[in-house]
């Protein structure tokens, strides 16, 4: 998917009082950073005041040692963001701060719910936001939720997230805090991870991933269970179950968007996509010199691919690591050049070859097609491409941004219309019992709507508009044509 990523939001929250928990929250945002480049923000205190630092931008440009230092405090909460619900801007940065008559919530958000009209239409019935800023109107569902939790609150924060929890559809991971405690939630269906961890006596971490558990040096304990919120504060860890498990976790999480070195549900991630590559090459084999990777995303399953079919493992390409998203937008003769900015071949390994190519998915199809065409600019005799995950047919609505149904090839193409457009000599994907074998986890505790259209939760037609659905609804009320007085 190189080129095409499509990323979550990565969540964190730290009790750790004594220790410089800002600092934490930061290097496990970093560790998080490939769920999300649009903004970073962390909420912390000190038990006596709570402040939200945000800003758009990756973790390492929003924060610097001066704001650091000027965040204090025994807890915080912390967020990297891609939009899945609202456009990119500050306001719908995270963490959300809302304040009411009776408590404050901070709250970070990995996932997107389902029913976010319905969520805004019952607060409005309660008595909309209370938070001053309230009128400020965000267009996330994120700011919905924190808002429905400080209008319900009688004064406990944490009553007031478990009357709120059962009302929300969709996908969410939360971390949370009230100033006093963090909190961690996930939906029934656990679609996005969140994991538990230990930094010493009486401190915890609760993160999107395990892999910003191993940054700080904490230990893991436990996932947080589907349906299930847990509160932390200095008597220790409270779980409570607000609803009942009804598995439908990612697997796209496994395939692509968490980092190789996080564990998810007992699997670490790398294995599991080593073993996607070897089922492939069982299931799509194929005659080659060479079994190289679209890296990085590629590199785990076609080193499996490479074991499995005996054919040489090699990289055909070398990344630019350096071109971000804060990278200055190229001229459009530059543009052209389009992927060559992050990949470029090795013609010496390549040329004269019959290579067998690696990709973790495709989505659209450009990206493909020019690194097809680009290996055979470099001399190679034949491309045959090898995708370690089935063809995308459908759009997430579970909090990843995938482009709308008509975009993405693998909903408009057959596999050979696809072969040909991409310009490959051949082309096979992965089964779908393929890739949920690979994971070695049962299968029914799997989302795979993105590939097989059986979607978890039911998702309202109003919803199909898709991440700016809050801000299109707001547009047309107000273009709606007005009786007149
Ligand atoms: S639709 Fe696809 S990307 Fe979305 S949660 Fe389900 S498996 Fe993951």
């Amino acid at each position: 998917m190189s080129g095409e990523s499509r990323d979550a939001c990565g969540v964190v929250g730290i009790y750790a009082p004594g220790e410089d928990v800002s600092r934490l929250t930061y290097y496990a945002l970093y560790a998080l950073q490939h769920r999300g480049q649009e903004s970073a923000g962390i909420a912390v205190s000190d038990g006596e005041a709570m402040v939200v630092y945000k800003e758009l931008g990756l973790v390492a440009q929003v924060f610097d040692e001066t704001v650091l230092k000027s965040l204090r405090g025994s807890l915080a909460i912390g967020h990297v963001r891609y939009s899945t619900t609202g456009g990119s801007t500050w306001e719908n940065a995270q963490p959300t701060y809302k304040t009411g008559p009776a408590g404050e919530i901070a709250l970070a958000h990995n996932g997107n719910l389902v029913n976010s009209l319905a969520l805004r239409d019952m607060l409005e019935e309660a008595g909309g936001d209370p938070s001053p800023r309230g009128s400020r109107p965000s267009t996330s569902d994120t700011d919905l939720v924190a808002a429905s939790v400080v209008r319900v609150s009688d004064g406990d924060i944490g009553e007031a997230i478990l009357r709120v929890l059962p009302k929300l559809s969709g996908a969410y991971s939360f971390t949370m805090t009230d100033g006093h405690r963090i909190y961690g939630a996930r939906d029934p269906q656990g679609f996005r991870p969140l994991a538990i961890g230990r930094i010493g006596e009486g401190a915890w971490v609760l993160a999107s991933e395990t892999c910003a558990l191993d940054l700080i040096g904490a230990t893991f304990v436990r996932d947080v269970e589907p349906g299930e919120l847990v509160a932390i504060d200095g008597d220790g860890l409270t779980s409570i179950r607000f609803a009942e498990t009804r598995h439908a976790s990612c697997v796209f999480e496994h395939v692509y968007f968490a980092r190789p070195d996080s564990n998810l549900m007992g699997q670490n991630v790398y294995a599991t996509r080593y073993r996607m590559g070897q089922r492939l090459a069982e299931e799509a084999p194929a005659t080659a010199e060479l079994v190289m990777p679209v890296p990085d995303s590629g590199v785990p399953a076609a080193q499996g691919f490479a074991l499995t079919s005996g054919i040489p493992y090699g990289e055909g390409f070398v990344k630019n690591r350096y071109v971000g998203r804060t990278f200055i937008q190229p001229t459009q003769a530059m543009r052209q050049q389009g992927i060559r900015m992050k990949l470029n071949p090795l013609r010496e390994v390549i040329a004269g070859k019959r290579v067998v190519v690696i990709d973790d998915s495709i989505v659209r199809g450009n990206t493909t097609r020019q690194i097809v065409a680009m290996l055979r600019e470099a001399g190679a005799r034949e491309v045959h491409m090898r995708i370690s995950s089935p063809p995308i047919k459908w759009p997430c609505f579970y909090g990843i941004d995938m482009p709308d149904q008509d975009e993405l090839i693998g909903a408009n193409m057959d596999i050979e219309a696809i072969r040909a457009h991409l310009g490959a000599d051949t082309l096979s994907y992965l089964s779908i019992p393929g890739m949920l074998n690979a994971t070695g986890i049962p299968s029914d505790e799997f989302c795979t709507a993105c590939f097989s259209s059986e979607y978890p939760v039911e998702v309202p037609q109003h919803e199909l508009k898709g991440k700016h659905v809050l801000e299109l609804n707001a547009l047309e009320s107000k273009t709606k044509p007005q009786r007149p007085l």
